[in-house]
């Protein structure tokens, strides 16, 4: 096997059994982005030279015998994530040269426990987007098939994996951002619950859904990182000090203990494709086959996520966005001398279209006679929705559904139809609403050999049930192993 096909856990052992160096491997992983990152255009930068020398720092703490499961692995981080003297742009513009002077926290304790960072990738700008389009420098392109979308707006970081340019990743989902890409990718990607991860140095788009979490190979390589990365920090006030178990040792004692529920309404939805249908429904009868007992459920409220997303995430983001106004730090306009035409050419230089878009919609649903009606509703609506799963998981230990209504679609095709994409987040907004964590994990390919994602969300803080059915699914369904031919 190619060194830069390993796994996490495949290279970990390697590693630690001095078979290969963090230095053999990284070097591996430059030359593999060097061959393959001009299709794809997953990474908006790469650290080549502060990647070889974390791995020769690496290769001393192995042969120290001080290292963590992590040391010496070479990962990419979504360009949101601050890294302390590395780029961090959010695909913005206006933040095209924004080097930030800390490490985010996940990124301080991945340093810590050895790991090799590669670089930082791209994604929708500020993440608002599906696709990756909405990035202010580059499109990223499906591994499977160069003509679709990697989904979004993790798209950097699922395609980085996809196609073996990294071991694993780094993501951000606020409202399905890991899991939808990783689903249209072909890896497994995890939500961990809200508070579960620091948002420390996470540049925030929507505070009260953001989340970080890894992209990866395979079930046990998500878990590995999540180890690398979870846990409570002073320094974010919504991280919540839970206990945290070690994921990476999953549960293999079989399902025949577990309730699963099917929300039988998500079957019928709206523009479900039948494949991706079919391609769940199998998934849902393999893991009955495991032992897992399937319940029908009501998640009544789901219809009204996305409108709900989309007043909340907006007005968050019209809030957060506001520090961008060219004074402190990043793109100013410095042809205006008077500063309210600075402020306002500054953000319509800066930002994109759907980010002006997002700022426009969240200023309205905030402003003074209309909050009730917008932001108001939509906050019920939300309790609602985590009600309705509150409800569920009396009954259930886990919940199964699709993650994306179809296979990655062809690069362009929502670009003027800002609703659709919206629309086509309908399975994965309901979780970051209610705060619980979720995993996709592949579960088949459409006829045309696009990859498909099962989506498997549980109750606040059990990661590890997502981690137990997702793995012995993945193993019984052994689709991990199919490579994008690139
Ligand atoms: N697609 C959603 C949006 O555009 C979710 C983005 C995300 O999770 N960061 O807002």
């Amino acid at each position: 096997m190619k060194l830069h096909e390993l796994t996490i856990e495949q290279a970990g052992i390697l590693l630690k059994n001095r078979e290969i160096s963090s230095m053999e491997l990284t070097r591996a992983i430059l030359a593999r982005i060097d061959a393959v990152d001009g299709q794809v255009g997953a990474y908006l930068t790469v650290d080549a030279e502060g990647a070889l020398a974390q791995a020769q720092a690496a290769d001393l703490r192995l042969a120290d015998g001080e290292s963590t499961p992590l040391t010496g692995i070479p990962l990419g981080i979504k360009d949101l994530i601050c890294t302390h003297g590395l780029r961090t742009t959010c695909a913005s513009k206006i933040l095209e040269n924004f080097i930030p002077p800390y490490d985010a926290t996940v990124v301080a304790r991945l340093k810590k426990a050895g790991v090799v960072i590669v670089g930082k990738l791209n994604m929708d700008e500020f993440a608002m987007g599906s696709t990756t389009e909405h990035s202010g420098f580059q499109v990223t392109r499906n591994p499977w098939n160069l003509d679709r979308i990697p989904g979004g707006s993790s798209g950097g970081s699922a395609a980085a994996v996809a196609a073996d340019m990294c071991l694993g990743a780094l993501g951000s989902d606020t409202g399905g951002s890991i899991r939808q890409p990783a689903s249209h990718c072909g890896v497994v990607g995890v939500k961990p619950t809200y508070g579960r991860v620091s948002r420390y140095g996470l540049v925030a788009f929507a505070s009260s859904l953001d989340q970080i979490g890894p992209l990866g190979k395979s079930v046990v390589d998500c878990a590995m990182m999540l180890d690398g990365i979870a846990g409570h920090d002073p320094q974010d006030a919504t991280s919540i000090p839970e206990p945290v178990p070690t994921f990476a040792h999953i549960a293999t004692d079989g399902l025949t203990d577990v309730v699963v529920g099917i929300p039988k309404a998500y079957s019928a939805a709206k523009g479900l494709d039948p494949q991706v249908g079919a391609a769940v429904e199998r998934a849902i009868k393999t893991i009955g086959s495991l032992g897992a007992r399937c319940v029908e459920v009501a998640l009544p409220h789901t219809d009204h996520a996305v409108a709900a997303y989309y007043v909340i995430a907006p007005s968050e983001a019209s809030s957060n966005l506001a520090r961008y106004d060219g004074v402190k730090y990043g793109f100013r306009d410095k042809t205006q001398t008077d500063l309210l035409q600075m402020y306002r050419s500054t953000r319509s230089k800066g930002f994109g279209a759907e980010v002006q878009r997002r700022i426009i919609l969240g200023t309205y649903a905030l402003s003074a006679g209309y909050y009730d009606a917008y932001y108001g509703k939509a906050s019920q609506i939300r309790t609602l929705i985590q009600n309705d799963f509150k409800k569920v998981f009396a009954t259930c230990d886990a919940i199964l559904s699709p993650v994306a209504p179809t296979p990655a679609y062809p690069i362009g095709e929502t670009l003027d139809d800002p609703l659709a994409m919206y629309l086509s987040d309908v399975f994965t907004l309901s979780a970051n609403l209610a705060g619980i964590p979720g995993i996709s994990v592949p579960c088949g390919f459409s006829d045309d050999g696009l990859p498909i994602g099962l989506q498997i969300m549980a109750r606040h803080f059990n990661e590890p049930m997502l981690f137990k059915i997702a793995r012995q699914f993945e193993q019984a369904a052994t689709l991990t192993n199919k490579k994008p031919s690139l």
